[in-house]
């Protein structure tokens, strides 16, 4: 089902002429992957926890295979599997659940946060995880923290773990009133250098109390209430984003940190809300955002002009087009996201051309359709997609790789760019 919606976004969401600018949206058949996808990046960023997803062997493949096969580490990740007689109703599932945990907790006590990751056989079974997350806290507190989260595929796409995951953590996040002192918090799963960066960037702007959602460290979750102001790392958080605000904090309005001018946006939301004056603003960033520009500068001749069409998949496609066509020179003939939420990315969808089509959602052979039509030069997309384009002559990046890779703030902008440029460069090389 194909519906053409002129969408009504906020103000500064339309083009230059205050004109509505139309969105495509479909509801069809999509290739995506599920919420599971994001436990491989967030187990690495808070290291004292551990995901136990419930669910088949088919998401005991989707996770391993995804993370690679940990030799030499304690992996921080598996899978409690549902098996046939569980779904005959023949076991006790919650007794089982409740055995493995026992044997994880005692076995691994550096453990001190314990996700069970719903999916879609959990769901299924009407396997209720958010019960077995109570009872089994009240046997494991103070020691191990045990949340529930799902990463079921059904009507969701992959990046949807981690908002998922990270709204979790929001009720557990300590309250405090209005005369606690001003804060900031950056929520969105970030590399620690780049957060180490931005964490530097903040305090040489006078911004000293700085907290990150997910913290490396699950006692470190940092309180939350009326004078918390918070900047969104990631696009995709939209459940975190009001539970947050539900809390009392407030949200800044803010492009998202991909490139030199999303990065110099993002740190400007904040410098603005802490009323740091222009000059000061202009001296703290002045030299990393001059290093961007300067590493950027050859980017602009290899990806100039070429033209990019997005399938909807990661849901970081709107602030990349952005990115590519401001800063780059590339022309965006397409941007396809799963999700468009368009308060969150009203200061981005400002800067697309509008040439370009935004569509929302997928019916993926028509999309297909369109693809083969606008013949792009690149093509960034689902794993599941790549290979079939590529067989038919397209260049393709896949999307997945911008989420394991550290592409936020002004060091990594050229990084970012390079992943447009390999792929087309690679392409080159086999013509030859
Ligand atoms: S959660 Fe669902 S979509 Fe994801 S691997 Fe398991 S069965 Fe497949």
């Amino acid at each position: 089902m194909t519906v053409l919606i002129p969408i009504r976004p906020e103000k500064s969401a339309l083009d230059g002429c205050g004109v509505e600018r139309p969105i495509l949206r479909e509801r069809g058949q999509r290739e995506v992957f599920c919420g599971l996808t994001g436990i491989i990046w967030l187990h690495r960023k808070i290291q004292d926890a551990f995901f136990l997803v419930v669910g088949s062997r088919t998401c005991a493949h989707l996770v391993q295979s995804a993370a690679g096969v940990m030799i030499f580490a304690e992996p921080r990740f598996a899978t409690a599997i549902i098996d046939e007689r569980d779904l005959a109703g023949l076991a006790d599932c919650n007794d089982e659940l409740d055995r493995v945990v026992t044997r994880l907790l005692e076995r691994r006590p550096d453990i001190k946060l314990l996700f069970l990751v719903g999916s879609c056989p959990s769901e299924v079974i009407k396997l209720d995880l958010s019960r077995a997350a109570e009872r089994l806290s009240r046997q494991y507190t103070p020691h191990v923290r045990i949340l529930n989260y799902s990463g079921s595929g059904i009507e969701t796409t992959f990046t949807q773990g981690e908002d998922a995951c990270l709204a979790s953590l929001v009720p557990e996040m300590p309250r405090v009133d209005a005369s606690a002192p001003k804060s900031l918090l950056v929520v969105g799963a970030l590399a620690d250098v780049v957060e180490d960066q931005f964490k530097r960037l903040f305090t040489q702007l006078g911004i000293d109390s700085v907290h990150f959602l997910p913290p490396r460290k699950a006692a470190d979750l940092p309180s939350v209430g009326p004078n918390t102001s918070f900047l969104l790392a990631q696009p995709f958080l939209t459940e975190t984003a009001r539970l947050l605000e539900v809390a009392g904090a407030q949200r800044l309005l803010a492009p998202f940190p991909l490139g030199a001018d999303g990065t110099t946006g993002w740190l400007k939301a904040a410098s603005d809300a802490w009323n740091i004056p222009a000059h000061v603003f202009q001296s703290v960033i002045a030299p990393a955002e001059r290093r961007a520009r300067a590493a950027l500068e050859p980017y602009r001749f290899r990806l100039g002009g070429k033209r990019v069409f997005f399938f909807p998949d990661s849901q970081l496609e709107i602030p990349l087009a952005r990115f590519l066509a401001t800063e780059l020179g590339v022309d965006p003939v397409e941007v396809g996201t799963p999700y468009l939420h368009k308060q969150h990315l009203a200061m981005e969808l400002d800067q697309i051309p509008t040439s370009t089509l935004i569509s929302e959602g997928q019916d993926v052979e028509r999309q297909l359709d369109r693809c083969r039509d606008a013949k792009p030069d690149l093509v960034v997309c689902g794993l599941g997609l790549a290979n079939p384009l590529e067989a038919e002559g397209f260049t393709t990046k896949w999307s997945i790789e911008l989420l394991f890779t550290p592409v936020q703030g002004y060091e990594q902008a050229a990084d970012l760019a390079e992943l447009f440029a390999r792929p087309l460069v690679r392409r080159t090389r086999l013509e030859v």
